[in-house]
């Protein structure tokens, strides 16, 4: 609470005392924690000590090049030479580096990725454990082939030409189709524009071995790489590995230059208009590039990047404003300022209209930027900015020792590829108030005056077929009159701050008693109104604080006619606001607090869950409290509501994606079942306003129904009074629900059908499921894990290494304990029209191998491994403690146990998957739907 107060007096004085001098040529003062060294040959290194999670570290090599360096005949090289990495390198042939690093239970594409842009390509091994012998070492190696030892064999190329075709056919949609579209008038006919990282696959089907040897040789050299090693390692050793393992690799002789691309001015506006038969609904982008500088940064550019982000978030709380309106013409907007290019940034509104309605929604967005041009922003609305930043570095800086690896990895990447600095962030904040205390309105207003220029102006309209679409000429006019408009009026805030619950009566009740629980270390209150409240303190990670409300009953005990109207309980509840205040003014109470709470009712529960960091205890629970005893139904909120549900429905009908779903749920329930409506017309009018708020008034009517759980960096000594006054104040009465089962069946038991779609870009996707009644027991949750992993690592190999067949097969299970206890697993992939027959019957060879007891005991290994690193890493979140609770007092069992968990894995043993696999496949039931194009 102090800090609070310190910020506060701040902008008290702002005006009247002289604050310290800005100056803004020095440089930003710079994280020492990292540390950044750079070899003989040119390659920079970067190493960060954290504990955040215990005995992991995550090695990452960022490399300074991309798609944008290919020649013509080189269009995807940058990518499929990424995908290379993974196939073969000097110490680690053939999927070596994968192999390797699963058999210490690293995931591929969760803990192992890697991705190629227009200016970077980046490999990353996240949460490698560091206290196995020789894995650092290893994972040093790794990066080191990576840097220099790529073997790139013919086989290997060839092989994987499939698996880069099978990724670009899986990406193909209408927004990538509409992305592809714009680039040229979005980076203004630059090479950028012809450089999409996918590629040709025309290039992808034909390149020589040379050509990707040569893109290899060319570009992945020192000059252009930096290594970075985050977590918990000790710097000194890293280093002098580093030095050893990396200075060998020589520098190349006489190398291509690197250029940076630059994106020229343009005095006349660009334009773009797009459309596609899968899009439906459209969107406008209105922005103006502005130029970027890699130099040095100095406070300067602080202070530059600060109003840059305060005048974006200002202008889009206006707009938003508008939105929730329901004669709004758009459904949403927002203004931001983003990087574009390596060399340029953008700054502009992003606009998606309602049906027609696409010159309106778009003069009305940019009136709103010009009244800003023209009046700047009010007091209130600055305070309200600086209050929500002041908040953000405080958390921030509170929570300086939890930030997440991937965090300082963004940071070093930007230093590396941008030169942004890595900033100490105590030291910048010490800035960043210095700002604050001597900004004046017009401070902001001028800033806003220099974005909004008249020359680098790019208009892309994604547009739709019969449509009044936005042209040029119409665009023009409407900027040209909307910008000569003297009727433009300044923007008032009618908003007088008030607290949440200011004019709200609170009769305290009190905590009746009182129980310590030994064996997990909680602490159950019953309060005088009869409702429970378990609590557990832990500053595993500081200043966090859960809270969580189950009550079950659900949609189980609702009728079928009121299930549409039920699914947007939680929606309205959330556009509605909160007590006396709409949305909007929800927001302005809450300015630089740090505190959320929603509702969600799902099939047999109605939950209530909500986060604050320490100092916002008190925020969460009068939200919770209000929750109670005056939720916001508001009909405007409503009426928008429905709009947002129209637009989707129009979206949905040329999306693909939807038609599956639809079809899947039509195949397995049916047109007409009650129970699982598909979303149309007629389920739209079937939500009424009326109906949600009786819904939600008779799920939420008594808090003594539900069980509450509190966990995280808040004692109980200052939590005690909080629940005496904001839970054991709510009425309650002796009502207790249960749920019941409701639940559907399929109508066959086996669905096998092939369904032929229009689409613009042709490929198949394959849905095979199988599900069955099954006994739910923790045991048998990981025998269902450990076959889903297994499978999916079979496929992996089969299905897209050996055949190039698809460019992934996910497979998905759930055991399910209520409303019925059973077993599931789902395997889904896209691939080529022409080989869904091969594929699909591989899939079920190797579902068969494992059934009959072809299990590869490495295959397990790696399953089971990354299962107890898992159970590791979790304890080191918040979240762990709220699952213990919720384990213990709903469902009664001790996740801290290892009988619970490390005993249950470890006792895993081939033929447990295969007698788990065998009687869960005996008389299940199954669907195997394809989907192709129509012809
Ligand atoms: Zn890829």
């Amino acid at each position: 609470m102090k800090n609070l107060l310190t910020v506060f007096s701040l902008f008290l004085v702002a005006y009247t005392v002289s604050a310290q001098e800005l100056k803004l040529n020095d440089p930003l003062p710079v994280n020492q924690k990292i540390k950044k060294g750079v070899l003989k040959n040119g390659l920079t290194y970067y190493i960060y000590k954290t504990d955040v999670i215990k005995n992991v570290a995550s090695y990452y090599i960022i490399q300074n090049v991309g798609s944008i360096l290919e020649n013509d005949d080189q269009q995807g090289l940058a990518h499929f030479l990424e995908h290379m990495a993974f196939n073969g390198t000097k110490n680690f042939p053939g999927k070596g580096v994968l192999n390797t690093l699963q058999k210490h239970g690293a995931v591929f594409a969760k803990d192992i990725n890697a991705y190629t842009a227009f200016d970077e390509t980046v490999y990353n091994m996240d949460n490698i454990p560091t206290n196995v012998d020789g894995l650092i070492d290893t994972s040093l190696l790794i990066l080191h082939d990576w840097a220099d030892g790529l073997l790139l064999t013919d086989a290997e190329i060839d092989a994987e030409r499939g698996v880069i075709k099978e990724e670009w056919r899986s990406r193909q949609n209408g927004d990538m189709r509409l992305f592809k579209n714009s680039l040229p008038t979005m980076f203004n006919n630059t090479k950028y524009a012809e450089r999409m990282p996918i590629g040709l696959m025309s290039v992808i089907d034909n390149f020589k071995y040379k050509a990707l040897r040569d893109f290899y040789h060319d570009w992945y050299r020192t000059d252009l790489q930096a290594i970075a090693v985050v977590g918990d390692i000790d710097v000194e050793e890293i280093e002098q590995k580093i030095e050893k393992l990396f200075a060998k690799i020589p520098a190349i002789q006489n190398p291509i230059e690197r250029v940076v691309v630059n994106i020229p001015d343009n005095a006349a506006m660009l334009y773009n208009l797009g459309m596609d038969k899968e899009i439906t609904t459209s969107n406008i982008s209105f922005t103006i590039n502005q130029p970027k500088s890699l130099k040095d940064e100095t406070v300067a550019d602080l202070k530059e990047a600060l109003f840059n982000k305060m005048v974006s978030s200002m202008l889009s709380s206006r707009l938003k404003e508008i939105a929730q309106k329901p004669d709004a013409s758009f459904v949403s907007a927002s203004c931001s300022y983003q990087s574009l290019a390596r060399a340029k940034n953008s700054f502009g509104l992003m606009i998606y209209p309602k049906p027609n309605r696409q010159q309106q929604a778009f003069k009305t967005a940019l009136e709103e930027l010009n009244r800003a041009v023209k009046f700047g922003f009010t007091q209130a609305e600055i305070d309200r900015t600086i209050a929500v930043y002041s908040n953000y570095y405080q958390t921030k800086i509170s929570k300086i020792d939890q930030t997440p690896h991937f965090e300082i990895i963004n940071s070093i990447q930007k230093n590396y590829l941008e030169n942004e600095t890595m900033t100490d962030l105590a030291k910048e904040y010490e800035l960043v108030k210095n700002i604050f205390a001597q900004l004046a309105p017009k401070d902001l207003h001028d800033f806003l005056k220099k974005l909004y220029t008249a020359e680098n102006r790019v208009l892309d309209v994604t547009g739709v077929e019969g449509d009044n679409n936005l042209s040029r000429e119409e665009a023009l006019t409407i900027i040209n009159n909307v910008e000569k408009d003297t009727a433009l009026t300044a923007y008032t805030d009618a908003f007088v701050g008030e607290t949440l619950t200011s004019g709200i009566e609170i009769k305290e009740g009190k905590i009746v008693s009182e129980k310590n629980n030994k064996e997990i270390n909680a602490t159950t209150f019953v309060l005088s109104n009869g409702m429970v409240v378990n609590y557990k303190f832990t500053d595993i990670e500081k200043n966090n604080v859960l809270f969580e409300a189950a009550s079950f009953g659900g949609n189980s005990l609702l009728k079928d006619a009121d299930l549409p109207s039920a699914a947007m309980v939680s929606n309205l509840v959330g556009m509605s606001g909160l007590g006396d205040y709409n949305s909007t003014d929800l927001a302005k109470v809450l300015a630089g607090k740090s505190a959320k709470s929603r509702i969600s009712i799902s099939e047999l529960e109605e939950t209530i869950s909500g986060m604050s960091t320490t100092k916002d205890v008190e925020t969460m629970l009068q939200m919770l409290h209000l929750q109670f005893v005056k939720p916001r139904f508001d009909e405007d909120s409503f009426k928008v509501l429905q709009n947002n549900l129209e637009n989707s429905l129009i979206r949905r009908k040329g999306d693909i994606a939807y038609k599956m779903e639809d079809s899947v749920s039509t195949i397995l329930y049916g047109f007409d079942n009650p129970k699982k409506r598909l979303f149309d017309e007629k389920y739209l009018k079937d939500i009424s306003f009326e109906k949600i708020k009786s819904i939600y008034q008779d799920r939420f009517n008594n808090a003594a129904d539900f069980v509450f759980f509190i966990t995280g960096d808040v004692s109980k000594e200052v939590l005690k009074p909080l629940l005496e006054k904001y839970l054991a104040s709510l009425p309650t009465t002796k009502k207790k629900e249960k749920w019941q089962d409701n639940s559907v069946t399929w109508l066959n038991d086996t669905n096998k059908k092939d369904v032929f779609l229009p689409m613009e870009d042709p490929k198949a996707t394959v849905r095979i499921a199988f599900k069955n009644k099954f006994k739910y027991s923790l045991k048998n949750t990981y025998l269902l894990k450990a076959f889903q992993d297994i499978l999916e690592l079979r496929l992996m190999e089969t299905l897209r290494e050996q055949e190039g067949g698809t460019y992934g097969a996910s497979v998905y299970s759930s055991l399910s304990k209520r409303p019925k206890e059973s077993a599931s697993f789902y395997v889904y992939f896209d691939c080529n029209p022409d080989k869904v027959d091969k594929l699909v019957s591989i899939v079920h060879q190797e579902i068969d191998k494992i059934k009959n007891g072809t299990i590869d005991k490495e295959d397990l290994d790696k399953a089971l491994i990354s299962y107890l690193k898992d159970v590791k890493e979790q304890k080191e979140y918040t979240g762990y403690q709220m699952n213990l609770l919720y384990d213990y007092f709903i469902e009664g069992y001790n996740r801290d146990e290892a009988k619970n968990n490390v005993d249950l894995i470890n006792a895993i043993k081939p033929q447990d998957i295969q007698k788990f696999v065998q009687l869960m496949m005996n008389n299940s039931q199954s669907f195997e739907i394809v989907f192709k194009p129509a012809k």
